[in-house]
């Protein structure tokens, strides 16, 4: 039951967005920036932000040269080089819109853990580098030379480096977007949970976390910004969940012999330091069946190869305490760019991120912002 007031006032808005991720925030300050007159509404149902944009990693990167050099099986030339250009772009565009303290950025740059099975990726770095330097106008990847410095396990035969990647703070980057909703007047309501979109009539039917009150909203647009959430809103888009587990130890009581942002096995693993003490995750493709869930649970098989590999590869014979660990879902598909695009009349979508979304978030938001104005 709802009084006068509420009914006269809380309903009715030119946008709503549903979730308040980096991509939902992003396309409410852009939308609102196109239109300084309109009234957004932010429909977030956790507390925060529930899904990957506070649970992610950090890095600001954009492919490994094994993941640069794996897409190239799935994927043309062309597609590749654009893929890698629109997620260095992003970076370079948060940076320039933020701050690189607001941001928590450092330009530490990335690095790649090479065994004897992916050796042959350091023979493909020329060519590879020639086919970034169109983006990059310098060399992107080069093999470290003495990488018995850093101290990893004799298992691991080269290192490379990649000059252009740094790592950021996603809860720093996170207030930022928030600070900025606020400012252009944008309204959030967490702890609401949108059942039912109809997307020609632009109704958003929500309810609160018990369930118990149900809340008919009216907009003008209809922004779905749900990512791994969406098949629930918008079966059609056949978005596909894939959950990614974080360990934080304790901090340490060694001295690290390296810094910067780290990957292993083709993307899937990586690791950095924070705050003295090592943050290591991923591994999703130990079980990648049993990680295509929507639950924030943690899989003790993916838990125990990551304990291994910081014990065994990373800091070798050293003994790590951890002292916590956490899931996020990520959103993939039949293609690992973004799908932004209209849902219908009166919404549009802009899911599907990858593990790219530190790097794109800002921009697709900005993407959905125009197909929303059109
Ligand atoms: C473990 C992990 C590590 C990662 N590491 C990196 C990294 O290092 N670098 C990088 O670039 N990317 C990384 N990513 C990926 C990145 O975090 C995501 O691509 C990005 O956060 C996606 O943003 P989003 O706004 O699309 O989705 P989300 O952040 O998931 O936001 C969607 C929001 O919608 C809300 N929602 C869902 N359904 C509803 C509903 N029915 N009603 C109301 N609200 C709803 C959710 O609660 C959520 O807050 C990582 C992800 C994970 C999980």
């Amino acid at each position: 039951m709802f009084s006068y007031w509420e009914t006269k006032h809380f309903f009715q808005y030119d946008l709503i967005v549903v979730g308040s991720g980096f991509v939902g925030l992003s396309t409410a300050i852009h939308f609102k920036k196109k239109h300084p007159k309109a009234s957004v509404l932010i429909l977030e149902r956790g507390i925060f932000p529930t899904g990957a944009s506070t649970k992610n990693a950090g890095f600001a990167c954009f492919g490994s040269l094994t993941e640069i050099l794996d897409d190239f099986w799935q994927m043309t030339q062309k597609e590749v080089v654009a893929l890698v250009e629109r997620r260095y772009l992003g970076i370079n565009s948060i940076r320039k819109k933020f701050g690189d303290k607001a941001l928590g950025y450092r330009h530490s740059f990335g690095y790649e853990l090479l065994d004897e099975q992916q050796l042959s990726a350091a023979e493909q770095i020329a060519d590879i580098n020639k086919i970034l330097k169109g983006i990059f106008k310098d060399d992107v990847f080069s093999e470290v030379r003495k990488k018995e410095r850093l101290g990893f396990n004799d298992s691991i035969k080269k290192v490379i480096k990649n000059k252009f990647e740094g790592e950021l703070d996603p809860g720093k980057y996170m207030k930022v977007l928030w600070d900025l909703t606020q400012a252009e007047g944008i309204k959030i309501l967490t702890g609401v949970s949108v059942v039912e979109i109809q997307k020609d009539e632009g109704v958003v039917i929500a309810e609160d976390a018990g369930g118990e009150q149900v809340f008919e909203f009216k907009a003008n647009q209809i922004a779905i910004c749900t990512n791994a959430f969406t098949e629930k809103l918008w079966k059609e888009s056949e978005v596909q969940p894939g959950r990614g587990l974080i360990l934080l130890s304790k901090p340490l009581d060694f001295k690290v012999p390296w810094q910067g942002t780290f990957h292993m096995d083709k993307g899937y693993v990586y690791f950095r330091q924070i705050d003295g003490r090592l943050l290591l995750g991923g591994a999703r493709n130990i079980d990648k069946a049993g990680e295509n869930s929507l639950k924030f649970e943690i899989n003790p098989v993916i838990k125990t190869h990551l304990q291994k590999l910081a014990t065994e590869v990373i800091f070798p014979g050293k003994e790590i305490e951890w002292e916590t660990e956490w899931t996020g879902i990520m959103a993939f598909g039949n293609k690992k760019s973004p799908l932004i695009q209209a849902v219908g009349e009166k919404a549009a979508a802009a899911v599907r991120l990858g593990g790219m979304g530190v790097a794109i978030g800002w921009q697709v938001g900005k993407e959905l912002a125009v197909v929303l104005s059109e």
